[in-house]
């Protein structure tokens, strides 16, 4: 039998009513804020990715799922979404209609990374973007955006941290202090940050070897470097933040060594699942859309990962699968062709309505009703029809009533609205 690859999964309903509950408050609360969604292909130029995340990085080095197609063009799946979004802000000149543009996107990236549990090589995303704003305000929105979307899916303990990465007149400062540092710790670096130390020495920030990441512990930091419009840009993002009453910390320790990352970096993490988790992760990059070809125009955005929020979602067990509104168990053909027409008339009308079109006993149709959890069923036989009237029964309370077979849509209808109008009163 032939499985899916190894580091891949479907995701089965009874699961994606989850994923589709996360989705659906990302995109009105999103929209709230004035964001309108952008869908970009998976697939790019390669050079779209070795350009914008840098060639010395794990993930272009490393992890992408690169190919050359027919033609021998070099292709990749994207790893992140930020770099099309870029791409199809500049190639399509939205600059020119607004320089302020506001994106969000949903779908799946793809990083051949090693399998962990609840990792994944191709894993899910939602990302947003803002081009055209400068000021720390938008910084501080992004932040209440994400902070917002979190509580309203119930996320326990939530917490941003904080920091700033400068800009490059400051990082001159500091790539120095950096290479001072690790000049006489190489033998203690990993093969690749032996290279970067001497390339790029902000890379190795960003190393996840844990040898590196001790000799880090000591290493200088970009916030003593700040040049004087950075640290007010980030005094009035956490200055903000507090006024807003944001639960956050400034960690100075948070840094990204992608060359295009600027000023405001964050995270949110949650101390669900027993250690403190990171689930969003963003922050400025004010150079990347020059650096790719655009204009010199600022930009800021996060990535949400969906896998992780998704297992957090569901601890609160709630259930969020929609069940039939009605069943109905037809028996004989006369009755079950009256059936099907009744079942169309309720699907166009918003009513989740089933029926079985197999010839079933009315025994084993109430066992399907039941198992598919539907709040009524509609019964008809021979009996009904030669009666004119069938039994309509709540699944829950037991109570039978028999509707005039002319009047079963409408007052099937209102039943339906009432039952809703009842439940969303008990909760
Ligand atoms: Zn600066
Ligand atoms: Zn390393």
């Amino acid at each position: 039998m032939i499985q899916l690859i190894r580091g891949f999964k479907d995701i089965l309903p009874g699961e994606v009513e989850l994923w589709q509950h996360i989705e659906r408050t990302a995109v009105l609360l999103f929209e709230d804020f004035g964001f309108k969604e952008i869908r970009i292909p998976i697939l790019e130029h390669t050079e779209l990715f070795s350009r914008s995340i840098g060639e010395d990085t794990d993930i272009v080095e490393k992890e992408m799922y690169t190919f050359s197609d027919r033609k021998g063009a070099l292709i990749t799946l994207r790893p992140e979404a930020t770099a099309s979004v870029v791409r199809a802000y500049i190639q399509h000149k939205l600059h020119s209609i607004d320089p302020v543009q506001k994106y969000y996107t949903i779908g799946p990236m793809f990083r051949r990374e090693r399998p962990q549990k609840g990792r994944y090589r191709q894993f899910y995303q939602i990302n947003a973007e803002v081009f055209g704003v400068a000021s720390p305000l938008v910084d501080v929105q992004m932040v209440l955006m994400l902070m917002a979307f979190f509580s309203k899916l119930s996320v326990p303990d939530i917490q941003a941290h904080i920091n700033s990465l400068g800009c490059p007149v400051c990082r001159v400062d500091f790539k120095s202090s950096l290479t001072g540092f690790l000049s006489d710790k190489t033998e203690h670096l990993c093969a690749d940050c032996k290279k970067r130390s001497i390339k790029n020495p902000l890379r190795v920030l960003d190393c996840k070897v844990p040898g590196c990441k001790a000799v880090l512990s000591a290493a200088p930091l970009l916030a003593a470097h700040l040049c004087a419009d950075c640290t007010q840009h980030f005094n009035t993002v956490t200055s903000r933040l507090s006024e807003l009453k944001v639960p956050f910390v400034i960690d100075d320790r948070l840094v990204r060594g992608l060359d295009y990352y600027t000023r405001t970096t964050f995270e949110i993490q949650t101390g669900s699942l027993g250690a403190q988790n990171a689930i969003a992760g963003g922050g400025r990059y004010d150079g990347l859309v020059k650096a790719l070809g655009g204009p010199d125009q600022p930009a800021i955005g996060f990535a949400v990962g969906l896998d992780r929020l998704a297992s957090i979602v569901a601890l609160n067990n709630a259930d969020f699968s929609r069940r039939p509104d009605i069943f109905v168990a037809a028996l004989g053909e006369k009755s079950q062709d009256m059936a099907f027409g009744w079942i169309c008339a309720f699907c166009g009308e918003g009513i989740r309505a089933e029926m079985d079109f197999g010839d079933k006993s009315l025994k084993s149709q109430m066992k399907r009703a039941d198992r598919l959890g539907a709040k009524y069923v509609l019964i008809l036989g021979e009996n009904e029809i030669e009666k004119g009237a069938a039994v309509l029964r709540n699944m829950a309370t037991k109570a039978q009533n028999t509707i005039l077979l002319p009047d079963v849509v409408q007052s099937v209808k209102e039943k339906i609205k009432h039952f809703e109008r009842s439940t969303n009163l008990d909760g």
